[in-house]
């Protein structure tokens, strides 16, 4: 059964159903989600949770006894601290 989503809230583009990949953080901990169901905006990319799926995700997030595989991500600080070119924005 598909839900029907109300316009996006930001720009009022056309809010669509595709299954989506969703970074979920509970304090310091990361859990990736794919092929989560949700809403996106066509126009924005804003996305939008049905309040079933929102309430799955967050209890996935905390259930520690079963993950599907694990994944080593990357942490940079912005801005970067090594020496570099600066950029300019001048042409
Ligand atoms: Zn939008």
């Amino acid at each position: 059964m598909k839900h029907e989503y109300a316009d996006c809230s930001f720009c009022g583009g056309k809010v669509i159903e595709k299954k989506v990949k969703v970074d979920y953080r509970i304090g310091e901990n990361l859990t990736i989600f794919e092929n989560v169901p949700a809403g996106v905006c066509r126009q924005c990319g804003e996305k939008y949770f049905t309040a079933q799926v929102a309430k799955a995700l967050e209890q996935m997030a905390r259930d520690k006894s079963f993950v599907d595989k694990i994944i080593s991500v990357p942490v940079k600080s912005f801005p970067l601290k090594r020496s570099q070119s600066p950029i300019t924005l001048k042409g």
